[in-house]
């Protein structure tokens, strides 16, 4: 290929770990069209906007043309998916381009979804849709400006192929880019094969958790050990950061869990309108299982399944194996629970995080029973502190809400901290703007219909999430209620 709209591909995962990889390439595409591209990213990459604007630039952001010198890969993994364990998963439907190092240094995979069937493909088609791909690239650049670690979304090309869906739909492809696609899944594979698991480990500890590389490879101190303890720390944060914001991930499967800590995989993903512990979006999620409120108890699930992968790198005796990775297990609950606390004493005005649980216990139960808008009333609340009460009281009635108000306002006190620099502090950590439900619906309902105007609307809006613009004010407002009651993702 002489397409160098993408210049100085690597291929480090594809040299270290071929046997968890497959060559291959992108299937025809059509006829390519840009539907949007993220110039900021692309800048961040080292890459040239206008050159991938051109022909040869979507031509390789569909997967239509090989960049020259890059070798593209389907990766495969294994993967506990609602429980049940899956032998081989692997990229159906996507391919890993290669990995670009940005200007500061970051390693970062730039990865295509929807390219075209693979070996791993099983019964699917290898195919994405328009809708889709939008709705992960709009989803997923909100989470990173709410400063969310994320997987991030460079384009979407709509493909002009006809994909069947519910009836045709229009294909595409989304450009993905991630610090890596390591994943709980791929470690699930590797060691069920001989000689593969220390290479992997190896290799995420080189590029997500450098600084334990030089940890000896056995004994007590090993650095597999603290490897597992580090990505405990990471997806505990996470996950923490996730229920802060109200995001409901829905398919929280081994395979969409990453060794870096990054959100990954965008389908049946929310966020919460009224807060409820027990909301769910997702409609093949019969059971619940992946529930708002079950997400950290199914993370330490998955990073269970991490831990019995890594047991022969942890310790050569089975039983002291599982003892170590048990206690660095159970320390799952006391990291999440320090980022979760400290992220509500934030959301609540607190200058520092200790603060009694049972304040924050209290305004969730108020929260549920009275079925509040979650992203809403954090900002209702910064304003009742300023003495504006009209947001709040429209949320919970004042005379349910009033002994908790009090509770709070005396906590701040006690803090030293005044009513005005306390509601200032909380619209800095309380997002204005978040993808509602109901208006990413509508800005892909119009974007189907050939006109983007509202995804580009909406992309901006919560791409600035706490900038308040009086154009954005559509964009604040909870969904109708009948919607918010009925709505799926699929
Ligand atoms: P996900 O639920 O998106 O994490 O996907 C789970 C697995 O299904 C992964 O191995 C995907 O590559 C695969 N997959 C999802 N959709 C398709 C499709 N349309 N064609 C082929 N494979 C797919
Ligand atoms: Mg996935
Ligand atoms: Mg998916």
């Amino acid at each position: 290929s002489t397409n160098t709209a993408v210049p100085g591909l690597e291929s480090t995962f594809a040299d270290a770990l071929a046997d968890l990889t497959v060559a291959w390439q992108g299937a025809e595409v059509p006829e390519p069209r840009l539907l949007v591209l993220n110039a900021p990213l692309a800048a961040e990459l080292g890459l040239d906007a206008e050159t991938l604007r051109t022909e040869d630039g979507i031509a390789v952001l569909a997967g239509a043309q090989i960049p020259a010198g890059a070798r593209p890969v389907a990766m495969a993994y294994a993967g506990h998916q609602f429980g049940g364990y899956a032998p081989l998963l692997g990229d159906g439907r996507a391919l890993l381009l290669g990995e670009l190092v940005t200007g500061d240094g970051r390693r970062v995979d730039l990865h295509l979804k929807g390219s075209g069937p693979t070996p791993f493909s099983r019964g699917g088609d290898g195919f994405a849709v328009v809708g889709p791909m939008l709705r992960e690239y709009l989803v997923s650049e909100a989470m990173y400006a709410l400063g969310i670690p994320t997987t991030r979304s460079l384009s979407v090309v709509a493909t002009g192929r006809a994909v069947r869906r519910n009836g045709l739909e229009p294909g595409a492809v989304l450009a993905r880019v991630a610090s890596s696609h390591l994943r709980v899944g791929t470690f699930e594979l590797a060691a069920r094969y001989n000689g593969l698991l220390q290479p992997l480990a190896d290799h995420a500890i080189a590029r997500h958790y450098p600084h334990l590389a030089d940890l000896p490879e056995t004994g007590e101190g090993n650095r597999y050990r603290a490897f597992f303890e580090a990505v405990v720390e990471a997806q505990a944060s996470l996950v923490a950061r996730w229920m802060l914001v109200g995001f409901v991930h829905g398919v929280m499967n081994t395979d969409n869990t990453t060794i870096s800590g990054e959100t990954i995989d965008y389908g049946p993903c929310a966020f919460l309108d009224a807060f409820d512990p027990a909301a769910v979006f997702s409609s093949i999620d019969n059971s619940g299982r992946y529930a708002y409120g079950n997400q950290p108890g199914v993370l330490q699930w998955n990073l269970a399944r991490f831990a019995e992968t890594l047991l022969p790198l942890v310790d050569p005796t089975p039983d002291d194996a599982i003892a170590a990775v048990t206690e660095i297990l159970h320390s799952f609950d006391a990291r999440y629970e320090r980022h979760y606390v400290a992220g509500m004493a934030a959301k609540l005005g607190f200058t520092h995080g200790a603060i009694d649980r049972t304040l924050i216990d209290e305004l969730l139960t108020l929260l549920a029973e009275h079925r509040a808008d979650w992203t809403g009333t954090f900002r209702a609340l910064a304003d009742d502190l300023r003495g504006d009460t009209t947001a709040l009281d429209a949320l919970v009635p004042r005379a349910a809400l009033a002994p908790w108000l009090e509770r709070w306002r005396n906590t701040l006190a006690a803090q030293g901290r005044s009513a005005a620099d306390a509601a200032d502090a909380m619209d800095r950590a309380n997002p204005l703007y978040i993808p509602r439900n109901h208006r990413v619906e509508e800005a892909l309902t119009a974007a189907h219909a050939g006109d983007l105007g509202p995804f580009e609307a909406l992309l901006d809006a919560v791409t600035h999430p706490f900038e308040r613009r009086t154009d954005r004010a559509p964009y604040a407002e909870p969904a109708p209620r009948e919607f918010a009651e009925t709505f799926r993702t699929f």
